[in-house]
């Protein structure tokens, strides 16, 4: 039986990549909520480990410029804390509905897509925000589009040795909405989701699916269909009859669901265009969202 040789806990991101430079099969350890579970069960056995958990660089998050950068670190209870949620209400909502206080407590944004599940509740909508994995190794740093860095259910592009250290996010002025249905109201796995997102500055519709495809999905006839409704000089969704729906439809339509233990493919493929028409509704009364003046955060 293998034995594991060790835990080691850096203080800085360069820590974490030395580590990782040295022996990549070391494994990444943030909050445990996933990880932790996996060892449980035996499905993981890790060797040797390095812990995120000092590394207080990756647990802020900061406007750079024109941009959000939120650490990898970051958790779901940070995300839903004020400054942070005004700056990204539908990344909020997301987080709202993930697992309990103590999951959202110890969960990071990082160990989210380090898992890539298609059910992981911050995928749709930063795919929606047009969202940017910011990659690092001790020799090299890239970027990927949330469509690129997930490869397949539960896989990832990154090579050995590589971490995410933050996502980047276009600060802008934008409404958003996420929405997620699951077999009971809490502490509950996705069975469909969908994020919203319209940015009134630059003319753009961003929709992202999860729980409904391999990998989440960009819903984007859906998108381009309601750029083209939209009246963007008068900041106006119309409220149309059928409008709603259209947009369901065409949401449910950029879905591959599959059946299992949660849910048939047929009532992800409803729920779905539940979610579509609501979201549609929703973004139309809120009409637009007053971008805050807030710069930086923990
Ligand atoms: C009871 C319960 C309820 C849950 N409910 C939900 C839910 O409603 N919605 C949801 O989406 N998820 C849910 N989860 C899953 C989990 O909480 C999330 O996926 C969470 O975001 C994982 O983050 P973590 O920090 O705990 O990651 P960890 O468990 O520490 O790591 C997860 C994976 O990511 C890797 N990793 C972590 N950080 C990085 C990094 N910076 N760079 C590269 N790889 C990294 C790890 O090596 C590991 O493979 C639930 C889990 C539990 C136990």
């Amino acid at each position: 039986m293998a034995t594991m040789s060790g835990i080691a806990r850096p203080v800085s991101v360069e820590g974490v990549l030395d580590v990782l430079d040295e022996d990549p099969a070391t494994q990444v350890l943030a909050g445990g909520t996933d990880f932790m579970v996996e060892v449980n069960y035996g499905h993981r056995k890790p060797q040797s480990i390095v812990a995120l958990s000092r590394v207080a660089g990756m647990r802020t998050w900061q406007v750079v410029e024109d941009h959000l950068v939120i650490g990898a670190g970051v958790t779901y209870s940070q995300v839903m804390k004020e400054q942070l949620a005004d700056l990204l209400p539908g990344l909020a909502q997301a987080a709202r509905t993930v697992g309990s206080p103590q999951i959202r407590n110890a969960g990071t944004i990082g160990g989210n897509l380090g898992t890539a599940s298609p059910a992981g509740d911050s995928l749709p909508i930063l795919l929606a925000l047009d969202a940017l994995v910011n990659i690092r190794s001790k020799h090299s740093s890239r970027s990927l589009r949330v469509d690129e860095y997930v490869i397949g259910p539960k896989k990832h592009a990154l090579q050995p040795g590589e971490i995410i250290v933050s996502v980047r996010i276009p600060l802008s002025d934008t409404s958003q909405e996420f929405l997620k249905v699951g077999t009971r109201n809490a502490m509950v796995i996705s069975v469909a989701g969908l994020a919203l997102v319209v940015d009134w500055k630059s003319g753009r519709v961003g929709c992202g699916l999860g729980s409904v495809g391999p990998t989440p999905i960009r819903a984007s006839e859906a998108e381009a269909w309601l750029a083209g409704v939209i009246d963007w000089e008068n900041r106006r969704i119309p409220d149309r009859d059928g409008y709603g729906q259209e947009f369901g439809r065409l949401v449910a339509r950029a879905a591959s669901p599959i059946d299992d233990h949660r849910s048939s493919a047929a009532y992800r493929s409803y729920a779905l265009s539940v979610c579509g028409k609501r979201a549609y509704e929703r973004i139309r009364r809120q009409q637009r969202q007053v971008l805050p003046g807030i710069v930086n955060g923990e």
